[in-house]
């Protein structure tokens, strides 16, 4: 199963320079190509130029061109020739059906706005700074270039291509990943609640707890980013060994984290997909707009808000566990669909104070935050096994009312 990935680069200033550089060189290669085509077309011989013949005029193009051409990845510029390749095909295929396709056009600069590299490692590299928490795409003649990664890549990375929309630019990945298997039905459904004391509960009233090494981790991390926040800011060749051993030390922290928390997302991924046919969550996106805290506004001045040490702390520890639910779900996804199952996102309002007894909906339901006890008909239970019944109900109800 191949999957794909979009992601904004965020190149500096050069690199951006050289993304159109690259694009226009690319561009220019294209046209170049599609003009040799045409004019042996054209000629009374009716010559046809294949791929082939064009791929192996590209070392000499190199090599009479090192200050453009000669520049960017070979496989890239073979892959811009191949677009060309098929274009033509399209192209004789339709007249030998006896359309009137239109020949190939050239391409003015703006109209072309993507480059391939056909293999990661030939001319690129996805994740080229592995030890650093920020992800770089490394491009051959533009250097390593930042990408804003919002969701994990799943498998192994193949291709690559850098493509420009606008003034924005973007890499996109095509990665493999293993081969859809459905896994035998159980007849199993199930809801589940992501929380911060718990990592999940589940409707059935289990618990998933939150990773122990991964609480010592962030609190480590915290401690080396107060420790790395006390040196100056200064340009990265003019930090001392202290300041540089401190980034280090962030970095390969932040690694860890990221690694552990991959780990336990990807075990108690398994463990439901293996388990259940039906897996119904809290739609995250609905949430973070229901629940977030509220900011204290500044009875001494009206339209300012007063900062709150104790709000900007669980403010903080969410967006921490917000992150790993983030990491999570996609991994639940993507598993569950490789083994055929179903995932459902419902709206998570009112899943923590309705009662699953009754159906009453109140406030007043869940006096504490662990706790649950209906005012209406008594029923109690862990609050979070409540949560994740509504869900599972409402994630069911919107599955009927899909298929019926
Ligand atoms: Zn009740």
């Amino acid at each position: 199963m191949i999957r794909a990935y979009k992601f904004l680069m965020r190149p500096t200033v050069g690199q951006a320079a050289a993304l159109g550089e690259m694009l226009r060189d690319h561009c220019s290669l294209y046209n170049g190509a599609l003009r040799e085509r045409r004019d042996a077309y054209r000629h009374a011989s009716k010559t046809s130029i294949t791929y082939g013949i064009q791929s192996a005029q590209l070392k000499e193009i190199r090599s009479f061109d090192p200050e453009r051409q000669g520049r960017w990845s070979f496989s890239s510029q073979q892959a811009t020739l191949r677009r060309l390749d098929k274009a033509f095909q399209a192209f004789f295929r339709r007249v030998k059906a006896g359309e009137a396709p239109g020949y190939p056009r050239f391409r003015g600069v703006m109209w072309f706005d993507t480059v391939d590299f056909p293999r990661d490692g030939d001319g690129c590299r996805w994740d080229s700074t592995p030890h650093d928490p920020v992800t770089r795409v490394r491009l051959q003649g533009v250097g390593h270039v930042k990408v804003h990664q919002h969701r994990p890549v799943v498998g192994k990375v193949r291709t690559v291509s850098v493509k420009r929309e606008g003034r924005r630019w973007y890499v996109i990945l095509t990665a493999q990943q293993a081969q859809p298997e459905p896994l035998p039905a159980t007849g199993g459904v199930v809801g589940i609640d992501l929380g911060i004391a718990n990592f999940l509960a589940d409707s059935g009233g289990g618990f998933v707890p939150n990773p122990r090494h991964g609480r010592r981790a962030a609190a480590k991390l915290g401690a080396a980013q107060q420790a790395l926040a006390r040196f100056p800011r200064v340009r990265r060749d003019k930090r001392t060994r202290n300041h540089r051993r401190a980034v280090q030390k962030v970095a390969d922290l932040h690694r860890k984290v990221r690694r552990q928390r991959l780990d336990h997302a990807h075990k108690t991924a398994l463990d439901l997909v293996r388990q259940h046919d039906v897996i119904a969550h809290e739609n995250l996106k609905i949430r973070n707009m229901v629940k977030a805290p509220a900011p204290k506004p500044d009875p001494g001045r009206s339209g300012s808000f007063l900062s709150n040490g104790a709000a900007a702390k669980a403010g903080l520890n969410h967006s921490i566990s917000d992150a790993g639910w983030g990491v999570f779900l996609t991994i639940l996804h993507v598993k569950a669909e490789s083994a055929g199952r179903e995932v459902i996102a419902v709206d998570p309002r009112n899943t923590s104070r309705t009662c699953p007894a009754c159906g009453h909906v109140a406030k007043e339901n869940r006096p504490t935050q662990e706790k649950f006890h209906c005012v209406s008909c008594g029923h109690t239970a862990h609050a979070d096994t409540v949560g994740a019944l509504n869900v599972l109900r409402a994630g069911l109800v919107h599955r009927n009312a899909r298929q019926g």
